[in-house]
């Protein structure tokens, strides 16, 4: 499998392997596992907060006598901790996997600016700062499911080696900020590409037209890696989750002619079906005074009107409120029709009737995320 640099450490597969949904039994893990390393994956990503994945991982490196040589471990840690508490959590995530040295830490959700604060000025750079120190981990990033600008600022402060962006085909919105991050020579990790992404593994019918001669899932990593991502997380629940990684190990640098065009056909089959209620998803018209993402509620109206998402759109508009800080906190209802953001609006957008269309189209019960701190 092609292998990118990341950051100071060494080169990641363009493919890495998410350990949030093989864990069923130990067994089942290893199986992933060892379908990854037989097909080049030399990055596993894991988490304290993904239930048994690191006793799991462990494991299986173990049982599979895997030299350390052959492969890289990222873990994360939550920001908020005190230094006692977070190195406690970095060490244990040693004890668990069986290493003497994470190749990479990432501060976990650096989703507001107080996350942000804590990994540069509080007691998260202290934990950073003790964790390279000891030589307990190779080198630093983070995670986020911030805005735009909260990744800006982290990208810019110069402390991090890495990033993980939610980068996806149909929510660009982050790509600028990640060839920014791979131009300061830092690694770029997508999140979740096929899941986040739009259920990629299950595309409507409607969508996979407007991909063709593209499968969709097979569109998104293309486009992705042609961009110049680093390496692109496979949440595998099995090992044939694995195939696309394995049918899209060697790849070249640069956008190939083909993936281009069908991205930008793509992106104009969805704007022709919505005509002039198309969200150009510019963000001029934040902040409302309620809160509302307008752009995260209106990009879910683009899906699912645009390439016939509903699946994906009801899941992730059911999210809203119920996850904290890692997804928006207010829904289309909450509009008050204030009127604010529709002079910011460069379509001139009716804002707040799209909002309730959105509500209306895409409200259901409440869900609960896969990790639900
Ligand atoms: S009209 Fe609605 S969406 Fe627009 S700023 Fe006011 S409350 Fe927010
Ligand atoms: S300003 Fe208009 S086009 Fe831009 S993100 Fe907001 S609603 Fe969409």
């Amino acid at each position: 499998m092609t292998r990118r640099p990341f950051g100071q450490g060494p080169a990641v597969s363009v493919f890495t392997l998410g350990l949030m949904r093989a864990l069923a039994s130990p067994l089942q893990l290893q199986q992933v596992v060892a379908r990854a390393l037989a097909i080049g994956i030399n990055h596993f990503e894991t988490a304290p907060a993904y239930g048994p994945s690191q006793t799991y991982l462990g494991q299986a490196l173990a049982a599979l006598a895997v030299s350390r040589h052959h492969y890289l471990v990222t873990s994360k840690l939550l920001p908020g901790l005190d230094v006692g508490s977070g190195l406690a959590v970095v060490r244990a995530t040693l004890q668990r996997v069986g290493l003497d040295r994470l190749d990479q830490l990432a501060v976990h959700g650096i989703n507001r600016p107080e996350h942000l604060r804590w990994a540069l000025q509080g007691p998260g750079a202290e934990i950073l700062a003790a964790c390279e120190a000891e030589g307990l981990v190779g080198q630093v990033g983070f995670s986020s499911h911030g805005s735009p600008e909260l990744v800006e600022q982290a990208i810019t402060s110069g402390r991090f080696d890495f990033c993980s962006l939610h980068l996806h085909l149909l929510n660009p919105t982050m790509m600028p900020l990640a060839r920014q991050a791979l131009a300061a020579g830092m690694g770029v990790m997508a999140i979740s590409p096929a899941d986040k992404g739009g259920r990629l593994f299950d595309p409507p019918d409607l969508l996979r037209q407007q991909c063709t001669p593209f499968d969709p899932l097979e569109l998104a990593y293309r486009w992705l890696l042609g961009r110049g991502v680093s390496t692109l997380t496979v949440g595998a629940a099995r090992p044939s989750d694995l195939d696309w990684a394995q049918r899209l190990a060697w790849v070249g640098d640069g956008m190939p002619a083909a993936v281009a065009a069908a991205a930008e056909g793509l992106n104009q089959a969805c704007q022709q079906r919505l005509q002039d209620t198309f969200c150009g998803q510019c963000r001029c018209c934040l902040p409302c005074p309620e809160d509302i993402d307008i752009p995260t509620l209106l990009r879910l109206r683009n899906l699912r009107l645009g390439h016939g998402m509903g699946a994906f759109c009801e899941e992730r508009y059911g999210l809203i409120g119920q996850a904290g800080h890692w997804l928006p906190l207010v829904r289309g209802d909450a509009c008050t029709r204030c009127g604010d953001c529709l002079p910011r609006c460069p379509r001139n957008l009716e804002i707040p009737t799209l909002l309730q269309h959105t509500h209306g189209l895409l409200q259901g019960p409440p869900r609960r995320r896969l990790w639900g701190w």
